[in-house]
């Protein structure tokens, strides 16, 4: 039994992987995500169901459009395997838990807006916000991870990336953080509290400072989106921290 949840729980990670790819596409394009059904970006054929399956049809199609052959970019396929992997793993922590529901939405969202971000520099509110109404919605689970330590963490995540919003500007003359980052941290803070918050920004600054000095070695002085190295944090703080004492449905 315990074989079948884990790939029921991995098969929909996938599905819904695909789904995030249509939404990473669409969102910062203002785009409806439901319709029109999934096309080629460049030819405009439909992709046919049997074109669409997570991971088996990028590697059967090698990458590219079955119409056109335009390459299809690895990220179709990195979305898919990464909440694959993310939602098995979020089973195994969590087991079946009310904790694993609230945590799959977490993951779901925040990878939405990772790769958002990453791609175009750009927070999506229409992600962010109603992830955050999400947020207080589920923690008022009875049993569970508590609304006030979840609000907690919402104010002093926004407090403390709005002060560092300030400070930058003031030292660095220049803006180093966006608002998105403030309405990130105030996502994750809803979702994990204060301790959540803090390990986001301290392995968030790190991963940013190693990516960050690895492309000044390689002479690219591209500008870092912060907000998937603080989504990047909140993953570390869910996967490898969080302790779990939280009942077990049924
Ligand atoms: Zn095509």
């Amino acid at each position: 039994m315990q074989a079948f949840y884990a790939i029921f729980i991995v098969l929909l990670g996938l599905a819904i992987g695909s789904f995030l790819n249509v939404c990473i596409y669409r969102i910062p394009e203002g785009m409806s995500i439901l319709h029109p059904p999934s096309h080629c970006p460049y030819c405009g054929r439909r992709i046919r169901f049997y074109d669409n399956i997570p991971l088996v049809s990028y590697i059967i199609l090698g990458g590219k459009c079955r119409y056109c052959k335009h390459r299809i970019p690895f990220r179709y396929f990195l979305v898919e395997l990464l909440t694959g992997v993310l939602f098995f793993l979020a089973y195994l922590r969590f087991g079946l838990t009310f904790e694993l529901i609230r945590m799959l939405v977490f993951i779901t969202f925040a990878s939405c807006v990772a790769f958002i971000d990453a791609e175009k520099m750009l927070v999506p509110d229409k992600v962010t916000f109603p992830a955050i109404f999400l947020g207080v919605v589920l923690a008022l689970y009875p049993g569970g991870f508590s609304l006030v330590n979840g609000l907690i963490g919402a104010v002093f995540g926004g407090v403390i990336m709005l002060v560092f919003r300030v400070g930058g500007k003031l030292v660095f003359k220049r803006e180093a953080l966006g608002d998105g980052d403030i309405v990130i941290m105030i996502m994750i803070g809803i979702f994990t509290g204060p301790l959540g918050v803090f390990v986001s920004i301290l392995f968030g600054s790190l991963l940013g400072s190693i990516v960050g000095i690895f492309l000044i070695l390689k002479n690219k002085t591209d500008i870092l989106p912060f907000g998937p190295f603080l989504i990047a944090g909140s993953f570390i703080y869910i996967y490898l921290i969080q302790f779990t004492k939280y009942l077990t449905i049924g």
